[in-house]
């Protein structure tokens, strides 16, 4: 069942989603070649707490940290570990933020110093792809209108979208109904109603869309070992088109 939310969780969803930005704000202040993917777990951890909120991912089916980091070819769920960044990685940071009840689920790629002009193609293409399928969201929009706008937007720049993980309903629950692929077809699926709350999560790769999960049973990787990308958003329905709750 897609819940709808009341004003009142509404307002609470708003300020976990506030509480992800600023994280996210901090985090991409620390990044630099040296630093551990431990280390940027530990300052969003104690941030998070600062603030009063939760981290949403800590214990979350096992899972063993505040913060999901994957880099370069590791594509979502990445454990954050001493392995230092190095200049020219990408690291895709995964925040989820509990507060009062309520959370917030975002996601960003950032360089590492100066990258390759065609993985800046790929990070750049990844975030506008999500910003594409934001667009399609008002109440009476069908979901299949923000798949098929994230999907046409990756083919544009040729970069191909992984189909294992979709983007999700969120609020009292990190991951609810529906579920929000990254590809389909316009004017089919579920319909959008004012008060539902989607965290929409185009992962896209420059090379084949093809992942598998590596030996820790949480990263997954693409099979050809090339780069991969992850922009994601709690997004708000409503009645003229939405309200992104994960932003400043
Ligand atoms: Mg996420
Ligand atoms: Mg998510």
């Amino acid at each position: 069942m897609v819940s709808i939310k009341s004003d009142a969780e509404i307002k609470k969803m708003r300020k976990a989603g506030l509480i992800n930005y600023q994280t996210h704000k901090l985090l991409e202040s620390k990044i630099k070649p040296g630093i551990t993917t431990l280390e940027l777990n530990d300052i969003a951890e104690e941030f998070i707490r600062s603030k009063g909120g939760i981290p949403s991912f800590l214990g979350y089916g096992g899972f063993p940290k505040t913060i999901c980091t994957s880099v370069n070819d590791e594509v979502v769920h990445g454990i954050p570990s001493l392995k230092k960044l190095k200049k020219g990685d990408i690291i895709s940071i995964d925040i989820g933020v509990i507060y009062q009840g309520y959370h917030s689920d975002s996601a960003w790629t950032y360089p590492v110093g100066e990258i390759s002009d065609e993985i800046k193609v790929l990070l750049e293409e990844t975030k506008n792809a999500l910003y594409e399928g934001i667009k399609q969201v008002k109440n009476g929009a069908h979901l299949g209108d923000v798949s098929n706008a994230i999907e046409s937007h990756a083919k544009k720049y040729n970069l191909d979208v992984v189909r294992e993980l979709v983007g999700h309903g969120v609020g009292k629950n990190l991951h609810e109904d529906p579920d929000v692929p990254n590809y389909g077809k316009k004017n089919t699926g579920l319909i959008l109603k004012s008060g539902m709350t989607i965290a929409i999560e185009p992962m896209l790769n420059l090379g084949s869309r093809k992942v598998w999960m590596e030996d820790d049973d949480w990263t997954i990787v693409t099979q050809d070992g090339k780069p991969s990308a992850h922009f994601e958003h709690t997004v708000l329905v409503t009645d003229d088109g939405y309200k992104i709750l994960t932003g400043e």
